[in-house]
């Protein structure tokens, strides 16, 4: 069960723009009543991006060529934010769209001691057309509130987030993501702390949402080039240039997520633990860390990505489409891997352009799953999925001193290479798509 009740996308319109805080879902409001201390939210101010200043930066910066040091280094964000300030006694702040900078925070805040930090990820695509455009942006928003209420951070209407992360777009888009870059992005964050400076262990009183664009290089291209900078001079990096992910299992030590955690949300408290993992695995010439959970090693997801495997079913003979499933609460719900699974039912589940039909399943499978496979030769291919790195084929996979080499038909398998179309033709609006959600830039 879901913490809220989540707007179902594109039914972002049915919430109430004037939503207040206690007009929110039954669940939303028992959720704050019973952590509210002194009964303040029957007059909290919503957050309300129609309310929203404007303070235009007087320091205008250079934009970054697509794969300059600059842009790899992920440091360079656009000339403007969007912030929002949120206290328990008053509700939301009217946004501010300002000149991108530093913020202070007391050292004593909330998010620096108990990780009261969730974010999203997207980004914004430069069409073949010439437009601006979002992939499903309202399944971010929902998600990000969701995250929100995992950590005890504020509630507030989702499609008010969409419209500042639209507003921040259509101020440096035009200028960070220009129309002669077709077909390439920036990376959008929005982002909410625990800005309370009480160093007591409870709900912060305080918060911060934010919105920044940064200039992100195209990792899906990156991983076909010369060696990720980690590989650089590693002995055993001799199939770096080779294409596909190579993905090592993670050890039984190291858990992502688990039931009753917090897997399921974009906190941030889910990734730094996992940097460990993640540097012993560059470090042993590996791209990434697969995530299993429990004793039967069940496959959970790749990095930050989600993972699917296409598997010949034993007794029937048919291929699979598979994931791991969300009940348990372990996994992240990708945007890219609802997407994935709503395209592969709608296109996939009959022979397609001399593709064999597959059947699209969302279910635990295990390492012995996927062993017992390969050596029948059924393991069909695999892939990860997710905005940072979009569609990436998996080549290999490490597990307890084994490896598992996937089939590729080339540089990609079959099924990620035609998913990978799709979706790269709805977001560079190549096909016409509800997906894609066209930002209106503005040129002044
Ligand atoms: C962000 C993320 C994903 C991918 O989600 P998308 O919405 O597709 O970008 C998958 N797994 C984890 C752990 C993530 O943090």
């Amino acid at each position: 069960m879901a913490p809220v009740a989540i707007t179902p996308e594109s039914s972002g319109t049915t919430t109430p723009s004037t939503a207040t805080a206690s007009s929110l879902t039954q669940a939303g409001i028992k959720h704050m009543q019973a952590n509210s201390n002194t009964g303040e939210t029957a007059n909290l101010a919503p957050l309300d991006a129609s309310k929203m200043t404007t303070e235009l930066t007087k320091s205008p910066r250079a934009v970054p060529e697509p794969m300059s040091d600059e842009t790899k280094a992920q440091k360079t964000c656009t000339d403007h934010m969007v912030t929002a300030k949120w206290t328990v006694e008053q509700g939301w702040e009217a946004p501010e769209m300002k000149p991108y900078g530093p913020f202070s925070i007391m050292p004593s805040a909330s998010v620096l001691h108990y990780a009261t930090e969730c974010f999203e990820g997207l980004k914004l695509y430069r069409g073949f057309d010439g437009r601006l455009r979002l992939f499903r942006i309202s399944r971010n928003c929902a998600r990000m509130r969701k995250s929100a209420a995992r950590i005890a951070l504020p509630d507030f209407d989702p499609k008010e987030l969409e419209k500042l992360v639209i507003a921040l777009c259509a101020r440096d888009g035009a200028k960070w993501l220009p129309k002669e870059r077709a077909g390439s992005f920036l990376y959008i964050r929005p982002t909410m702390i625990g800005t309370d400076s009480a160093l007591g262990v409870q709900r912060p009183r305080e918060a911060l949402l934010y919105v920044i664009i940064a200039c992100f290089p195209d990792m899906s291209q990156s991983l076909a080039t010369p060696a990720p900078p980690a590989l650089n001079g590693e002995p055993n990096g001799e199939k770096q240039h080779a294409p596909g992910l190579r993905l090592v299992a993670s050890s039984e030590d190291t858990i992502r997520a688990w039931p009753g955690g917090f897997g399921y949300a974009k906190v941030g408290a889910n990734y730094g633990p996992s940097l460990v993992a993640q540097g012993e695995a560059r470090a042993r010439g590996f791209d990434q860390v697969l995530w299993l959970f429990g004793d039967e090693s069940y496959v959970t997801e790749a990095g930050a990505s989600n993972f699917f495997v296409v598997l010949r079913e034993k007794e029937s003979g048919k291929l699979q489409l598979i994931t791991a499933p969300l009940e348990e609460r372990i996994i992240l719900e990708g945007v890219t891997r609802a997407s994935v699974l709503e395209l592969a039912k709608e296109r996939l589940t009959s022979a397609h352009d001399g593709i064999e039909a597959v059947e699209v399943v969302e279910r635990r499978y295990t390492m012995t799953e996927l062993i017992e496979a390969h050596k029948e030769g059924r393991f069909i291919e695999a892939f990860a999925c997710g905005t940072a790195f979009f569609v990436a084929p998996i080549a290999l996979i490490h597990f307890r001193g084994k490896n598992i080499e996937v089939p590729m038909d080339g540089d990609s398998g079959v099924y990620a290479r035609v998913i990978k179309q799709w979706l790269f033709s709805i977001m560079y609006g190549k096909q016409s798509h509800e997906w894609g959600v066209v930002v209106e830039e503005q040129t002044e």
